[in-house]
């Protein structure tokens, strides 16, 4: 392969990884010593010169050089534990406890795990195979409970086919234990779902039943240590101050929801979230009865 085509793969996966993260301020490959706040080109900074942050959204970068790729920094922070695609199990678990648990509540809603709807043809609604659903009262509802990284346009193509149904959706996300109070960085589509319900992603684990935990992406920042420096005998300085990250976020909890008695059938419009480029389409949403958030 010809060096330029390395380098344009090599730029579309940066890319890719700066969409997912949320900020390009690493893209043109310079981060910023966390001390001394002195800029380091990828290509011939060390490990030593570091630690390092990213200029724009302040978050911790960590400096890759290996043989297939250029030298460049990554953004690092702490994740959500997310259930990886691998994790059929754990999945398992969490769709079969919440359904046993809705049909308990709701015996006349005929609740049940990956139920086929069938393809309507003449409303070219494509087949849709909902993690649970049943019926709440007269409300049909679908409960999806998100696993691997599903991409944007999935999540956008199921939302439509739902919203053309009638039936109300909800995401869930579930998690291997409890998100904790840590600030932490949203994936990209813990923040798309975040956006669709108003400002709350809905996570959930092991033990928690019909309950789930609205989380807002409330702010998070970080200390920029003061520095002294002389610059041709003048005197200069920089930092002392509280900087708020972009992109990570702290856990912000409302009250925890039970996923029957605390929901509603509700339409949405279509919109474009705030700092994402991918549209909401117009939706029905199981929704709760908070305020947009707190
Ligand atoms: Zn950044």
């Amino acid at each position: 392969m010809a060096l330029d085509d390395e380098r344009s793969i090599d730029s579309d996966s940066r890319r890719q990884e700066a969409e997912e993260v949320g900020c390009y301020g690493l893209f043109r490959g310079i981060a910023k010593n966390l001390h001394t706040h002195e800029e380091w080109a990828a290509e011939t900074a060390y490990k030593v010169d570091g630690p390092f942050y990213c200029p724009t959204c302040f978050s911790d970068a960590v400096l890759r050089k290996c043989a297939q790729k250029v030298d460049h920094f990554a953004h690092k922070a702490r994740l959500s534990p997310v259930l990886g695609p691998k994790e059929k199990v754990l999945h398992d678990a969490c769709t079969s406890e919440i359904c046993s648990l809705m049909q308990a509540r709701f015996p006349e809603g005929k609740w049940a795990v990956e139920r086929l709807i069938r393809e309507n043809t003449e409303h070219k609604i494509k087949a849709l195979v909902p993690d649970i659903s049943g019926r709440v009262g007269e409300t049909r509802v679908a409960i999806e409970v998100q696993v691997s990284a599903l991409t944007i346009p999935r999540i956008v193509q199921r939302t439509t086919d739902y919203a053309k149904r009638g039936i109300a959706l909800i995401w869930i996300v579930p998690l291997h234990e409890p998100l904790g109070d840590v600030p932490f960085r949203p994936r990209l589509y813990e923040r798309y779902l975040h956006s669709m319900y108003f400002g709350r992603t809905y996570y959930w684990w092991a033990g928690q039943g019909l309950t789930v935990k609205p989380v807002h992406y409330g702010p998070a920042s970080r200390h920029i240590e003061y520095r002294q420096w002389f610059d041709d005998g003048e005197e200069q300085s920089a930092g002392g101050f509280d900087l708020a990250y972009k992109i990570i976020k702290t856990p912000t909890y409302g009250q925890d929801l039970d996923l029957c008695r605390d929901f509603s059938a509700e339409g949405r419009g279509s919109f474009t979230p705030e700092n994402e480029r991918k549209e909401v389409p117009a939706c029905r949403i199981w929704h709760d009865g908070l305020p947009p958030w707190w």
